[in-house]
């Protein structure tokens, strides 16, 4: 039996991974959970795994769980309540399904105390991930990638050395407005923004997946996670997103992971690794069903976040970490509906041109230029 802590356990990866979970009791124990201020979804889980460790985002929220909740675990708050539970000396297992940044500081702290990391968090990567792989490296621990794309790849690349590699192919579906020319996204609005036609997620990714910020993430996450230049790394358009993703290698042979759109399978995979259990939550793919799969060119001037995003990771040292902050932040506006869609990209680019990067950034200076990027974009609004 492993001990699970689960990071972001009221969102759409964490609930889903709680489905896997429950299917497969005889394997796991969840006994730490971390969520922002959600009760009211996250009452059901607390009641059903009795966790003994609750982490929340901060002191009203454990005010209020302390009222509600009829036993007595123990609940702490924010970022160090999340490092405490990623640490804790029975814990073998930490997914990481925090939505942001604010999942850098326990990714590191879980990979010091050698824990094995589910790792779907993919703005912690995008942030520092030359800090986050220094460390795994020096203490041999493997992130075992949640995203589906990263899990394709990891499949695809098993028992073979990087250094065979052509490049790596990841599959984008596109997001909600994949069809639309840049004048169409004019006037588009939140309620559009937020219909993906293949994947249902949490509305950060869903917005990241309209703008093709999300490929461009997963970018700079796959850079890190493979150790691939960025040179090497190409996005080519496929609408049924039922290939996850694709490795060519030096003889030009071409390996793909075909899979249903459920992130179910990507996390039970993470989670059994190397092991195949079988539970059936998951439903296989019908291929005479699908007859056919297409694939196009990736256009870096209709989406200009994903252009932004190679460039980031191409001028590397903490301009990663102001493409990821200015992006958070600049979501988070679009979702409160106080800026159009495409002033994300702008504010996005304005951050990044009004940016000097430091080369190599400590910890420190990571965090200090993730907030200050931050106020700067909320400043924009005015
Ligand atoms: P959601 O928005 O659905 O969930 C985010 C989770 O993080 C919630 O549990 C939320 O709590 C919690 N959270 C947010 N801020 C804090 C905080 N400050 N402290 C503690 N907990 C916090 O996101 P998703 O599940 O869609 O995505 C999670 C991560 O996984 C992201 O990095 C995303 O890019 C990645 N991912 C998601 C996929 C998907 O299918 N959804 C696919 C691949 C990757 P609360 O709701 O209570 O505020
Ligand atoms: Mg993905």
């Amino acid at each position: 039996m492993q001990t699970i802590t689960l990071l972001g356990a009221t969102g759409s990866v964490g609930f889903q991974t709680i489905e896997v979970i429950r299917q497969l009791k005889n394997e796991f124990h969840l006994s730490a959970i971390a969520f922002g201020s959600n009760i009211e979804k996250a009452l059901p889980v607390i009641y059903e795994f009795r966790p003994e460790y609750i982490v929340v985002k901060n002191k009203e929220t454990k005010q209020e769980l302390e009222k509600t909740i009829t036993y007595n675990p123990k609940i702490s708050v924010g970022s160090e309540g999340m490092t405490e539970i990623a640490t804790l000396p029975d814990v073998d297992i930490v997914v990481n399904a925090v939505m942001g940044s604010v999942g850098l500081e326990p990714t590191l702290e879980a990979i010091r105390e050698r824990k094995k990391i589910a790792f779907a968090n993919k703005e912690t990567l995008a942030t520092a991930g030359h800090l986050v792989m220094k460390e795994a490296r020096k203490y041999g621990v493997e992130l075992l990638p949640v995203d589906s794309e990263h899990a394709a790849i990891h499949q695809c690349l098993k028992g073979e050395r990087t250094d065979e590699i052509n490049r790596l192919i990841i599959t984008a579906s596109g997001g909600s407005f994949r069809d639309k020319t840049r004048n169409e996204l004019q006037n588009v609005t939140l309620k559009d923004a937020l219909k993906h036609p293949n994947w249902s997620m949490g509305a950060k990714i869903t917005i990241d997946s309209a703008t093709m910020m999300n490929k461009g993430l997963e970018v700079i996450e796959a850079h890190w996670l493979f150790n691939i230049p960025f040179q090497q790394i190409d996005v080519i358009l496929h609408r049924e997103s039922m290939i996850h993703s694709m490795v060519e290698f030096k003889d030009h042979s071409i390996m793909a992971q075909l899979g249903s759109t459920d992130m179910k399978g990507p996390i039970q995979y993470a989670l059994t690794y190397p092991k195949r259990l079988d539970i059936s939550i998951t439903k296989g793919l019908n291929l005479i069903d699908i007859g056919k799969l297409h694939f196009e060119e990736m256009s870096l001037e209709r989406f200009p976040c994903l252009k932004m995003a190679y460039d980031a990771g191409k001028y590397g040292g903490t301009m990663p970490a102001v493409l990821n902050s200015a992006n958070e932040q600049a979501v988070e506006l679009f979702l409160n509906n106080k800026i159009s869609f495409l002033a994300i990209e702008d504010f996005i680019q304005k951050a990044m041109d009004e940016h000097t990067i430091v080369k190599d950034p400590d910890l420190s200076t990571i965090i200090e230029v993730d907030q200050s990027t931050r106020r700067r974009v909320k400043s924009y609004v005015n």
